[in-house]
């Protein structure tokens, strides 16, 4: 699969050019204020180069899930206040994403000017990629030229994710996707070695694909999480109470007759009687787990293992946590995961919520190489898949 996008430093001549741009502003809005405004920092660089360039950017997001038509909780309008304050110049706000308003506020732009589009999920065709409204996005704007920006949303082919696409001559990458691209089609490509996968998390249906794409790549896929069971019961070990899909086990044993002994599965783990913090626990070899018991986190040996792994590689991608990371007893096997990544020399590659929560929390972000912006992209991408996204933008 050819990953090579075409991005917005190969656009030319684009002073005075109308540009929709498709950004991820799903930014969390309590009582109308932005708790966290990093996905509009994030957008900072790209807008500022296109600035620069005196092009004229139209800026579009979805907010929420919005059900039933426009809603004033999941209105843009905080975004375009805090990205005016961020940009140090006036924001535009419309007060839809399409209509005669629009047609007027993208006209009066200025070269370098700033215009936020409401939420295009106040429309059910935006979620359909209705042709007809994609082809308004464009016409109501009057731009030329399509920049995606929102890697979170690629995998999804919606009006403003990939319909607007059609109707545009130029579609190229944001810096954001740029740097989503870059990054994980390296762990497709593994241009150097060792490279290593750290999965973890609830489930092994999730991550299948993932795993099927990505071990013919890897040199060691390090697995841990509540997936961990589903392969210890293929190998007929005693689980106890632990997570398990019993419809996957044939398949886990399939993987690891096919891994070539590059599936590692942890050595000991964290025990616990119930589902609970403060749980009598015990921690115990994988070949031990007292009948009705559950493992919940990967054990010291195993992080030991695991982190020496890590720090020895020459790329490493890490997605979904080690155990159950949200209950403090439970959290050392994800949070030495995370250390580890940090400490590694390599490329470091962190994906899907809860490790990027993880190596968040723990201030790490800034020793990772990537931390992707999408969790349900980047597993797609790196099941090999194609996202509408992306593929629709103009390749190298
Ligand atoms: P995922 O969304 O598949 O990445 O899974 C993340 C969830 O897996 C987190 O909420 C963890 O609490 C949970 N998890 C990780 N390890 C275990 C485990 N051993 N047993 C049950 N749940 C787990």
């Amino acid at each position: 699969m050819n990953t090579q996008r075409k991005t917005i430093r190969d656009l030319q001549d684009i002073k005075g050019a109308r540009l929709f741009i498709r950004v991820d502003y799903n930014v969390p809005v309590e009582n109308g204020a932005i708790t966290d405004d990093t996905r509009i920092r994030a957008s900072l660089a790209t807008l500022e180069h296109l600035r620069g360039a005196g092009a004229r950017l139209i800026l579009a997001s979805h907010l929420g899930r919005p059900k039933k038509g426009p809603a004033p909780e999941f209105s843009l309008k905080p975004v375009a206040a805090r990205l005016s304050e961020l940009l140090k110049t006036p924001v535009a706000m419309a007060p839809d994403c399409i209509g005669a308003e629009v047609q007027k506020l993208a006209g009066e732009l200025k070269d370098g000017g700033v215009l936020l589009l409401e939420n295009v999920r106040f429309h059910k065709e935006e979620e359909a990629n209705d042709p007809a409204f994609a082809k308004k996005l464009i016409d109501d704007s009057g731009a030329t030229i399509f920049v995606n920006d929102a890697f979170g949303t690629a995998h999804r082919a919606h009006a403003s994710t990939e319909g607007v696409g059609k109707h545009v001559k130029v579609r190229v990458a944001g810096l954001l996707m740029e740097k989503e691209l870059r990054y994980l089609g390296m762990a497709l490509s593994a241009p150097e070695r060792p490279f290593v996968a750290v999965l973890g998390g609830a489930k092994v249906s999730d991550k299948i694909q993932v795993i099927e794409s990505l071990l013919p790549r890897v040199d060691a896929l390090l697995i841990g999480g509540g997936m961990a069971y589903t392969f210890f019961k293929a190998q007929g070990k005693n689980i106890g109470k632990s997570l398990v899909e019993e419809d996957k086990v044939d398949l886990a044993r399939t993987l690891l007759d096919n891994a070539k002994g590059k599936i590692r599965l942890p050595e000991d783990h964290v025990v616990a009687a119930a589902f609970k913090a403060d749980a009598d626990k015990k921690t115990l070899s994988v070949s031990e787990i007292p009948d009705g018991w559950m493992g919940l986190d990967i054990g010291p040996a195993t992080q030991q293992a695991y982190a020496r792994e890590v720090t020895g590689a020459k790329i490493v991608l890490w997605n979904g946590p080690m155990g159950v990371f949200e209950m403090e007893p439970f959290a050392q096997g994800t949070l030495a995961v995370a250390r580890a990544m940090a400490e590694c020399q390599g490329t470091t590659i962190v994906g899907g919520g809860d490790s990027v929560a993880a190596v968040t929390q723990m201030g790490l972000a800034d020793q990772i190489s990537h931390v992707s912006t999408g969790g349900g992209a980047s597993l797609e991408f790196l099941a090999g898949d194609e996202l509408p996204g992306v593929a629709c933008l103009d390749a190298q």
